[in-house]
């Protein structure tokens, strides 16, 4: 890893929550974000994002102990408690949001991670959704929402530096975003169906590496054999897409 703050919270994973990286942890709107809307196909409005991130707080809570399991097998066991205090305080802070685009509803989802969750999830997932949500603005189309997730993947890696092959989250991030992608034209259900596989592969395929960035990569060759927590959760936030879509 070579530029700076990644090193100090977010991957290398001292105590601190957030470096400086954190706040200016959303990708800058890029000039050629928003894609034309792809022919009057179903998209993902408020509603829609509102109802995925629901199903997200859901599933983090069903699946609490599991995250922690395997978060303190290679890492410090907070992942499950992390996400669970997240995500319910996203759902508090919407049920207080008045805001009729996706792209609102999920920006402030990814704001509301990066100040509530400890750890590098907070302002790594906190990245990914304001990302989305910038790219998204007022543009619900499938196409625009698989920029948005192309951008959200973006604003994880530069934020924390990792590869595929690192055993990180973005293990599973990488090839969900691709199989959305390669989708699209089939609309929306079809491409959140293939990325949720997509990212659960991603996660399974994690267990037999070794980890190169994060608390895991303090273990060396002992991390080997498990699945990462991080791209664990990815593939929950995938499987919830699927489900409400
Ligand atoms: P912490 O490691 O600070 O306790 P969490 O337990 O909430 O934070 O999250 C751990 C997960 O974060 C890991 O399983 C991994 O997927 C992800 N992660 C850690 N560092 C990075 C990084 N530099 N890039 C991408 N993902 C990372
Ligand atoms: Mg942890």
């Amino acid at each position: 890893m070579d530029a700076a703050p990644a090193s100090g919270g977010v991957p290398g994973g001292d105590a601190t929550p957030a470096p400086d990286g954190l706040t200016s942890g959303a990708a800058p709107p890029s000039g050629s974000d928003v894609a034309p809307s792809s022919g009057g196909a179903p998209g993902v409005d408020a509603a829609l994002a509102r109802a995925w991130v629901a199903a997200v707080a859901a599933s983090v809570t069903a699946h609490a102990a599991e995250l922690t399991d395997l978060d303190a097998a290679i890492g410090d066991g907070d992942h499950g408690v992390n996400l669970r205090r997240g995500f319910d305080a996203v759902v508090a802070a919407l049920a207080a949001f008045e805001a009729d685009t996706a792209g609102a509803v999920l920006t402030k989802t990814g704001t509301t991670l990066v100040s509530k969750v400890g750890g590098a999830s907070g302002p790594l997932y906190g990245s990914l959704f304001r990302a989305l949500g910038k790219t998204l603005s007022d543009d619900s189309s499938v196409t625009a929402f698989g920029a948005g997730l192309r951008a959200g993947l973006d604003a994880i890696v530069r934020l924390g530096k990792a590869e595929p092959g690192d055993k990180t989250m973005v293990d599973a991030l990488t090839p969900a975003v691709a199989a959305f992608e390669a989708a699209t034209s089939s609309g929306l259900v079809a491409a959140a169906t293939a990325a949720a596989t997509a990212a659960a592969d991603g996660a399974a395929a994690t267990t037999p590496l070794q980890a190169r960035k994060g608390r895991a990569s303090y273990l060396g060759e002992r991390s080997v054999g498990h699945q990462d927590p991080g791209a664990t959760s990815t593939a929950l936030i995938f499987a919830a897409l699927a489900d409400v879509t």
